[in-house]
């Protein structure tokens, strides 16, 4: 974490009173809820939704803060108190940040698109640590906020810092990319996750694009090459150094005979033929992850047995494809962390795939934030669906609606069932499985499909 004095502090980032008194005392790392203050932190009273950090600014002293924040134009600041007065919070917080970072000297990844980040980030996390001290971005903290608090944390002795970097608007990846600075940046691939706030999958590869913004001037880009619209995007970025991963054969590396076994998939790629390769997750598209990670290893000098021992020892943060045992023999992938339209179909190919030994059933709930044609979307995974590769097909809520009107077209109606209630879903699935099945459960966030999974396993 951050060490630093307050008179130290005062020197990164413009703070608006006089901190004589308290100079000499030592910050150790940012902390916005003072729940989880450890001793020194600086506490960070950001505006929340509902409620403004600065009401707890005492408490959060109480609770062992070091020092907190305090925003020039909140009224009553507390007398007494070790307060660094500054304009805006949020952008003391990032800009302490940015200094921080660029303070450490240390090898930057930046990782963004639309699915796969923070797989990618947890690849390529595991690869580096094969050869150099690595501290990754804590489970999802990939925004304005969740970024410098991850820059925060990093420790001095830190030697490559790997940060995800998430958006919903135009600009948002242009800000983060300019704090981090990022030596490598990475597109996973591009897809129709905030469709709704772009407007359309060209904007949202504008958007992803912004990432170079930030890259450093001899830093490497590398992008999902199989995806048309940053080849055309790159153009106009010449002077960077590029490589490109992807499925077709034209990418800098690609993946040769890929197997799908029941707890990951084992490959080898065109720049390694002769290295058989595992990763313990599932999906073809995980494999295309790990391609990122792989060109991220070889940038920063591992040798390929370091990265592939990288590989196989990688943990993902949870409820991403999951396997799970379930009750009567049954396999669960839990999929409940997040759903769009590519992920959703991803999910589904790797299932109707999977073990032919096993009946699939397939749980899906409603994809989110998908704008003007969310039906539509649902209507074409309804399509998407084969009814020779899976016995049943249960949908989650009022846009899982669609899935399963489509569905029932193919499969008829005793093999699809629709609810809008998880009490009863969970007892009609229950009451549908002989054993010996495998059971994907695949929604966005919101619809908290993890208590099927809970019910299941
Ligand atoms: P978020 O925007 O919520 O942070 P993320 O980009 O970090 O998402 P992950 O959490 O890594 O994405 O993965 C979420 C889900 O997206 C996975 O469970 C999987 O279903 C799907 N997914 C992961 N990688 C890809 C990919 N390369 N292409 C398509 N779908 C993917
Ligand atoms: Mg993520």
């Amino acid at each position: 974490m951050m060490k630093r004095t307050v008179k130290q502090i005062a020197n990164m980032i413009k703070i608006e009173n006089d901190i004589t008194d308290f100079q000499d005392k030592v910050i150790i790392g940012a902390c916005i809820d003072t729940r989880a203050i450890q001793k020194g932190n600086l506490y960070v009273p950001l505006k929340g939704r509902f409620v403004d950090g600065h009401q707890f600014v005492e408490t959060a002293i109480q609770n062992g803060a070091g020092a907190s924040f305090w925003q020039k134009d909140m009224p009553n600041p507390p007398e007494g108190l070790p307060l660094l007065v500054v304009e805006d919070v949020l952008t003391a917080l990032q800009e302490l940040a940015r200094v921080y970072l660029q303070e450490l000297n240390i090898k930057v990844v930046g990782v963004t698109g639309s699915n796969g980040k923070t797989t990618t980030k947890d690849m390529v996390a595991s690869v580096l640590s094969q050869k150099f001290k690595v501290q990754k971005t804590i489970g999802n903290y990939n925004g304005r906020e969740g970024l410098p608090l991850t820059v925060l944390s990093l420790k001095e002795d830190t030697e490559v810092a790997v940060l995800e970097m998430g958006m919903s608007a135009r600009g948002e990846i242009e800000f983060l990319t300019k704090l981090a600075r990022p030596d490598i940046a990475i597109i996973t691939n591009i897809g129709e996750a905030h469709l709704q706030d772009l407007g359309s999958r060209e904007a949202i590869a504008d958007a992803k694009m912004e990432i170079v913004q930030g890259l450093s001037p001899d830093g490497l880009f590398i992008y999902m090459g199989d995806e048309p619209l940053l080849k055309e995007r790159v153009q106009d970025h010449t002077h960077l150094r590029m490589q490109t991963f992807g499925k077709n054969n034209e990418n800098d590396i690609y993946p040769i005979a890929i197997n799908q076994e029941e707890t990951g998939s084992t490959y080898s790629v065109n720049l390694a033929p002769d290295q058989p390769l595992y990763i313990p997750v599932l999906g073809e598209y995980n494999v295309l992850n790990s391609l990122a990670a792989i060109l991220t290893g070889k940038e920063l000098g591992l040798t390929i047995e370091e990265i592939k021992a990288g590989l196989s020892s990688v943990k993902l943060t949870a409820m991403r494809m999951e396997m799970l045992d379930g009750m009567n023999g049954i396999k669960v992938i839990n999929d409940a962390y997040n759903a769009s339209p590519t992920s959703m179909k991803a999910a589904l190919n790797l299932i109707m795939d999977l073990d032919k030994k096993r009946e699939k059933i397939v749980v899906l709930g409603d994809m989110l934030e998908l704008g003007e044609e969310e039906k539509e979307f649902h209507q074409e995974i309804g399509r998407f669906l084969q009814s020779s590769k899976i016995k049943y097909v249960f949908t989650y809520g009022e846009l899982g609606y669609y899935i399963a009107e489509e569905a029932h077209k193919q499969f008829g109606a005793d093999r699809v069932f629709s609810f809008t209630d998880k009490k009863e879903l969970i007892q009609s699935i229950i009451s549908h499985i002989k054993g010996n099945e495998l059971v994907l459960v695949k929604a966005s966030r919101g619809m908290q499909l993890e208590e099927v999974v809970t019910a299941l396993t």
